[in-house]
Formats: structure tokens, C-alpha cells, sequence
């Protein structure tokens, strides 16, 4: 606990609610119901606003949805001890029943043990069977009340409205169990759940704040950079000075996009810091954990299961074994973001099997420092899998997104600073978020900070520009903003 100010000055807040499900089980649709039936535009004079989260008053209560369906809007916003979103609707068409992506979603509720409400959407259907549907998700264990369980189901239709209102009742009922709490006076931290450049008005940033309150003029920074609140605008369009915990607010003022996810918090504040320590303390977890997670992705389920099979055997025949596997989730098809993200919040490794990975989720999982492989024999793939129960797989350099050691520094006639720079594992890249140490990063302790946080500007090898450079190669590291105090034996290490 930070102190006793803080506890006692914590007051409740609104739930932040995200809807998770198969595609066309009705997602958007009951997000747009919700909207049109309980937010009157009208009351600012403004027009609603897409601001990737919109808030409603509901019996006296407030209640904010983030109104971009999907994985990303859940696991990939995972602020310092917690997420941006609070409780999971999980939306199963009546109709259609559990499908491959309400398992998916399924897997992301357990992996991140997400409060979760099943609405069980489209029952104005002829061919609606809701009773099946939760028969199907008892296979999966999400049990509902009537099947013995104690998780709440809604069955509604977005169509026709019907039993919106239960929903949003059960709602609040699980947000009043889970007791939410934010302190308006405490330290600003927000979750950035959409950002894009736009040409007009620079960097739009999308936040919701989960703590503290922020205010246009203030300094604040996120995924390293930096920023002074430009506006404030809500989801109805109305301008606002300041904004406290669980509104979402459209900020101008950054002029890089910051990345979905990440924490936007004071300038400079220990939370910043903490963010970056956390980071580190995760990825150096992973070689700690008894149990591995594994996703499995397989072209065919015939495959899916003999890779399952394969690897359950050697599972059980390794005696002594550093490590065992814990299956989180199985399915067919390509590697997507989705893999990734559950793998990050489970901190496991995604194994593919005769599958492509999609370029979107190969940069997300070098983002995340999520470990991926995709193998095309049987063989391969068990061969890893046995090296990985022996404790040899996360050896440090693999995990090593990219680290150089500075050998000299010059000073450009422009003033520009170039670090002559050895790269000593992985790979440097011009835009790479970078931080520098005086030690070695790979020995660093809880109590180390880093001497610079910034962005490599500029990478040159010889007298050329180059875009990326690899391990052993030197090249001429110029950085963003500058780092005046840059010295021969620093390390600069990729975030
Ligand atoms: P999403 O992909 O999960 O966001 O699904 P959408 O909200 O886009 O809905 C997919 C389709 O189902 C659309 O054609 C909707 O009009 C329809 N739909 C959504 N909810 C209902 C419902 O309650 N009843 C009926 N009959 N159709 C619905």
C-alpha cells in the first residue's frame, strides 16, 4: 500500500466493461444499442463521438464500454497491476452457439481471470437455442447459473432490445461484488485504448483514466513520449478541463502515436518508472516458471491433435524435467495477434504447426517479447518442445530484443551526438524504443534505473543510413530526443 491518504481517499468508480465473442454473434450490435438507448447527444448539444470508449448513465450509475470488439481491447491494455477493462462480456449468438473465437475469448477471460458476463445475444431468432449454448460453454467450464455455476447470463437480443436492461443490471451487480476503486486525488494513470496520426490534428490519443485525474496543460508521457495536454474531449463531443477515473477522453497533444496499451501517466512520475521496471521483472519471470503455457496452432484438427498427443507423451516420459507444458488453447489456422496476446498475458509461447503467423502478429509478438515458432515437421517441433522441458530454451540472449554497447561518442557540426555503437545481441532498428544503462542489462537489479528512455532516430553503418543492424556490427547510433550524457561503456538496450 502507498500510503494511508491514498486508501482513505479512494472512492468507487465506474466499471470499465469490454465485450469479447465469435464475429457476427452480435458484438457491435449490442454496443450500439447500449449507446443509442442510454446517451442522449442532445444533452451537450454535441454529437457522439468515436472515441474507442463511451460512457452511459444507467439507474444512477455510470457505466464505460470500450467500444472496439476484440482480443486487443482486453489483454493488450494491461495497466500496472490490472487492465483497462474490469468485467468481460462474452457475447454467443443464440443461434450459432460456441464457435472457435468465443473459445478464443474464453481462453483470454481465464488467462487474465476476467470477471465475466455471458449475453447470450440474438434470441428474437427463430432458431435460437440458449440452452444449448450453455450447455456448451459448461464444456468449456464457464458455468452459468442455472448449470450450476455462479457466472450471470443475459439472454437479450440487440435487435429488439430486449432484456438490455438485465444486462446492464448484471453489470452493475458484478461491479458492485468486485468493489471497483480509484483514488481522483492519487497519481495519474490512464491506459491509451486507441491511437492514430491524424493529418490535421497530430497524434489523437483515446485514454481511459484508471487513477488520479488529468487536466489540459498537463505534462504527461507514454511508451516514451512525451507530451502537454493539449484538449480534453469526451464521447459526446463536449470539451472538458479535466477528466478522473474510468472516463474515456480524446487527448491532443502528443505529436508520436503511443502505443494501444500502454500507460499514460505524469511526466517523469515514479509510475512511469514503474511501468518500465515491471516490463523488465515480467520477461525475467519467464525463466523462474515450473509450468510453460503453450498455444498450439495446426492447419488441421487432425494435426491439432496429434501435436497435442505428441507433446503430452513426451511431457509425460520426461522424469526430472525443469520445466512441464500446460496447454492453454488449441485451435486451427494462422497465428494471429490473438495467439500472441494470450501468450503475453499468460507469459507462455505459441508453437505453430504447418501454419503461417501473420505479419501484424510477428510484430505484436517482437513487441511484447512473446516467443513464437512455427515448425513444419512433427519432429521439429518435439525436438523444442524437449529442450524447453530441459530448461534450455529461454536462455537469456534469445529473449534479448536488441543490445549494443557504446564504444566512442562524437559530436556532430550540427550538435547532433552519435554513440559508435557495438550491437551485441539481437538487432537495432531506426524508430526502436531504447533505453541506457551504465551496466550491463542483463545483471541489472530491481533498483536500477535507466539513465535515458528515448527513440532511435537515426542508424548509420559506414557513411550509409540503414534501417536495422545486427548482431556484431557497428554502426553510429543517433538518438531521440538527445542523450548529452551518452559515454563509452554504456549500454543501450531495445524496449
Ligand atoms: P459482431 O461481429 O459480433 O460485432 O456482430 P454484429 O453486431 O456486426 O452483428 C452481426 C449480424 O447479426 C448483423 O447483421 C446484425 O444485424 C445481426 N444481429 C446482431 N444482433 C442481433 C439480434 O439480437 N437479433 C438478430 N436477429 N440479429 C442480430
Amino acid at each position: 500500500m502507498a500510503n494511508n491518504e491514498a486508501t482513505t481517499t479512494e472512492e468507487l468508480r465506474a466499471p470499465i466493461v469490454t465485450v469479447m465473442g465469435h464475429v457476427d454473434h452480435g458484438k457491435t450490435s449490442i454496443l450500439d444499442a447500449i449507446r443509442k438507448t442510454n446517451v442522449q447527444a442532445k444533452e451537450y448539444g454535441g454529437i457522439t463521438q468515436h472515441i474507442g470508449a463511451y460512457q452511459i448513465s444507467y439507474s444512477d450509475k455510470k457505466i464505460t464500454f470500450i467500444d472496439t470488439p476484440g482480443h486487443a481491447a482486453f489483454t493488450q491494455m494491461r495497466a500496472r497491476g490490472g487492465r483497462a477493462a474490469d468485467i468481460v462480456v462474452l457475447v454467443v449468438a443464440a443461434d450459432d452457439g460456441v464457435m472457435p473465437q468465443t473459445k478464443e475469448a474464453i481462453a483470454h477471460i481465464k488467462a487474465n481471470k476476467a470477471p465475466v458476463i455471458v449475453a447470450i445475444n440474438k434470441i428474437d431468432l427463430p432458431g435460437s437455442d440458449p440452452q444449448k449454448v450453455k450447455q456448451q460453454l459448461a464444456q468449456e467450464n464457464i458455468l452459468v447459473e442455472d448449470w450450476g455455476g455462479d457466472i450471470v447470463s443475459v439472454e437479450l437480443s440487440a435487435k429488439t432490445g430486449q432484456n438490455l436492461d438485465k444486462l446492464l443490471d448484471a453489470i452493475l451487480v458484478v461491479a458492485e461484488l468486485e468493489q471497483l476503486k480509484a483514488n481522483p486525488k492519487g497519481e495519474l494513470e490512464a491506459v491509451i485504448i486507441e491511437s492514430r496520426l491524424d493529418r490535421k490534428r497530430g497524434a489523437v490519443v483515446a485514454a481511459i483514466v484508471k487513477s488520479g485525474t488529468l487536466r489540459v496543460g498537463d505534462k504527461v508521457s507514454a511508451s516514451g513520449y512525451s507530451a502537454k495536454v493539449r484538449s480534453l474531449m469526451d464521447d459526446k463531443g463536449k470539451m472538458l478541463k479535466e477528466v478522473g477515473p474510468s472516463t474515456p477522453v480524446e487527448i491532443l497533444g502528443f505529436k508520436e502515436v503511443p502505443n494501444v496499451g500502454d500507460l499514460l501517466v505524469e511526466e517523469g512520475s515514479d509510475l512511469a518508472q514503474l511501468a518500465v521496471d515491471e516490463q523488465r521483472v515480467e520477461i525475467v519471470g519467464q525463466d523462474t516458471k515450473q509450468s510453460i503455457a503453450v498455444i498450439i496452432k495446426a492447419d488441421t484438427q487432425g494435426t491439432l491433435e496429434a501435436v497435442k498427443a505428441s507433446l503430452a507423451d513426451l511431457v509425460a516420459s520426461s522424469v526430472g524435467a525443469t520445466f512441464s507444458l500446460k496447454f492453454l488453447h488449441a485451435s486451427t489456422g494462422d497465428v494471429t495477434d490473438s495467439d500472441i496476446l494470450l501468450a503475453q498475458s499468460a507469459k507462455g509461447i505459441v508453437l505453430g504447426f504447418d501454419v503461417r503467423i501473420t505479419p501484424s502478429a510477428a510484430d505484436l509478438a517482437d513487441n511484447v517479447k512473446v516467443k513464437y515458432k512455427v515448425y513444419k515437421t512433427i519432429y521439429e517441433l518435439i525436438d523444442d518442445a524437449k529442450e524447453l522441458l530441459e530448461g534450455s530454451a529461454h536462455k537469456e540472449e534469445e529473449k534479448i530484443k536488441g543490445r549494443a554497447q557504446v564504444l566512442q561518442t562524437f559530436k556532430l557540426p550540427s550538435g547532433d551526438i552519435v554513440a559508435g555503437s557495438k550491437v551485441l545481441a539481437g538487432a537495432l532498428k531506426e524508430g526502436s524504443r531504447v533505453a541506457i544503462y551504465d551496466k550491463n542489462p542483463a545483471d541489472l537489479t530491481d533498483e536500477d534505473v535507466p539513465l535515458y528512455r528515448g527513440v532511435v532516430k537515426n542508424l548509420k553503418k559506414g557513411k550509409d543510413e540503414v534501417k536495422l543492424v545486427g548482431k556484431d556490427v557497428e554502426c553510429g547510433v543517433l538518438l531521440k530526443p538527445q542523450f548529452d550524457d551518452i559515454a563509452k561503456g554504456m549500454f543501450i538496450e531495445v524496449l
